[in-house]
């Protein structure tokens, strides 16, 4: 299992995501980008990730899914 962000339920936040630190791994980080209409957007490291699942339950606007 991977995580995968629902991109319209994610206000994709820098300092309030709590996906963010609820990572064991650190493999989610906040990447600024100008063609993204909120900004930015959150992303994974799927290198570090492995598929525990705790940014889906942490985060705050149920963006993440498990698949
Ligand atoms: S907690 Fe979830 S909805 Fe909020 S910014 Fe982080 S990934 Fe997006
Ligand atoms: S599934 Fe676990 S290791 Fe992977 S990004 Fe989410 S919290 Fe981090």
């Amino acid at each position: 299992m991977q995580p995968f962000i629902i991109k319209r339920r994610c206000p994709a936040q820098d300092t309030l995501c709590k996906a963010i630190p609820a990572c064991p791994r650190e493999a989610i980080r906040y990447v600024a980008d100008e063609h993204e209409p909120l900004g930015g957007v959150i992303v994974f490291d799927y290198d570090k990730c492995d598929g525990c699942g705790q940014c889906a339950q942490e985060c705050c606007g149920s963006a993440i899914e498990m698949r």
